[in-house]
């Protein structure tokens, strides 16, 4: 078998919460960058990228010319690919940029076809350790909603049968201690004690604030508190994890495999989480939650459940699946959510199907 072509396309997707409709700002979109490769057997293998922001013309670019210099190669052989193109680009150039992210694209892609080819779905082909994983809605708790708003996302989710759910604090407008916590307090107070909650501070936090600020809400008891501070302040995220009986999560503003490591002898963090895109794809991922399982510390994803639920399946150290509904809307179906869970798909490969009306609809 061989890739005989691939073809990068823009697209602007919708920035909406169809999770409890609580859109932060009507009208918004996201740039994506997504991937069709095909293979002289006729298969498809789909993979995308983003966070190219105002770079995104030069990431689709980017995955371009990468993906260029898999014409003719062995879709099956991804490590000598991978290896192709940084000694191409990335040994340069890269890493930690451009390069990741659109590596990320090419790798995805490569995923798909050889699970189309051995007609397997991901999850089996990268350990296929269970068949349904735990997943917790994302992106609806935002900051930027009052208290009330917060609650009321808060109980929409829970009637939707979330059973984990994550809201965020660092809020607007330079608040004190005490109304940052007071945000946790209120959404824990609208959900009852048994849902599981995480809050997300997006890096906002100076490690000493981090420390004030989580000691006052352990009695909260949040699932974990993600991205404390500076994501490669390894020394000053361990000082936060050192300090506080809440777990602290982190890892999604990485690139690559390597720093992983540096996060990890630091005991920078309790709970390992990787972004698929800047760490370069399938192939990375697996490898930092090889690394994370060697350290005896769980893994979570960052975005795309509809990818990552294979690759949280896959791994046993794997904890919970981030249902963040950026991209749902690309795909002709979705893997469904039954009690809280994620369920699998038996389809080969990815599992998922490009919606063309959307991509068209999206398209810029
Ligand atoms: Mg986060």
């Amino acid at each position: 078998m061989k890739i005989t072509s691939a073809v990068a396309t823009t697209l602007a997707i919708p920035e909406d919460d169809p999770l409890a409709n609580m859109p932060e700002e009507v009208g918004r979109t996201r740039p994506v960058v997504i991937l069709r490769m095909r293979t002289d057997n006729g298969i498809e293998g789909i993979g995308l990228t983003f966070y190219g922001g105002a770079m995104t013309g030069s990431l689709r670019v980017a995955v371009d010319e990468l993906a260029a210099l898999t014409i003719g190669e062995d879709p099956l052989m991804i490590e000598r690919i991978v290896r192709k193109l940084r000694a191409a680009a990335g040994d340069n150039c890269g890493p930690g940029g451009i390069f990741d992210l659109a590596l990320a694209a090419i790798d995805i892609a490569l995923w798909d076809i050889k699970g189309k080819f051995l007609n397997q779905p991901l999850y089996k082909l990268l350990g296929g350790y269970r068949d349904k994983v735990p997943t917790y809605a994302s992106g609806s708790l935002r900051r930027g909603l009052s208290d009330s708003q917060a609650q009321r996302a808060a109980q929409i989710l829970v009637q939707k049968g979330f059973t984990e759910m994550k809201t965020q604090m660092a809020l607007p407008g330079n608040p004190t201690p005490a109304e940052e916590c007071r945000r946790v307090r209120v959404v824990r107070e609208a959900i009852g004690p048994d849902i599981k909650l995480m809050c997300d501070i997006n890096q906002r936090w100076r490690p000493e604030q981090a420390i004030d600020i989580g000691s006052r809400i352990e009695d909260v008891g949040l699932f974990w508190l993600e991205d404390v501070t500076t994501a490669n302040d390894y020394q000053g995220l361990a000082r936060v994890t050192a300090a506080l009986k809440t777990p602290i999560a982190g890892g999604e503003y990485l690139y690559g495999i390597a720093p992983f490591r540096q996060m990890m002898e630091a005991h920078s963090v309790d709970i390992i989480m990787v972004d698929i895109i800047r760490a370069g794809g399938v192939t990375q991922w697996m490898k930092i939650a090889g690394m994370a399982e060697a350290f005896n510390l769980p893994i979570v994803s960052h975005v795309m459940p509809e990818i990552l639920v294979h690759l949280v399946a896959a791994a046993p150290n794997g904890l919970t699946v981030e249902y963040m509904p950026w991209m749902l809307a690309l795909y002709e179906e979705t893997p469904a959510i039954e009690n809280g869970m994620l369920i699998l798909p038996d389809k080969p490969g990815l599992g998922l199907t490009f919606d063309e009306a959307a991509v068209k609809a999206f398209t810029v």
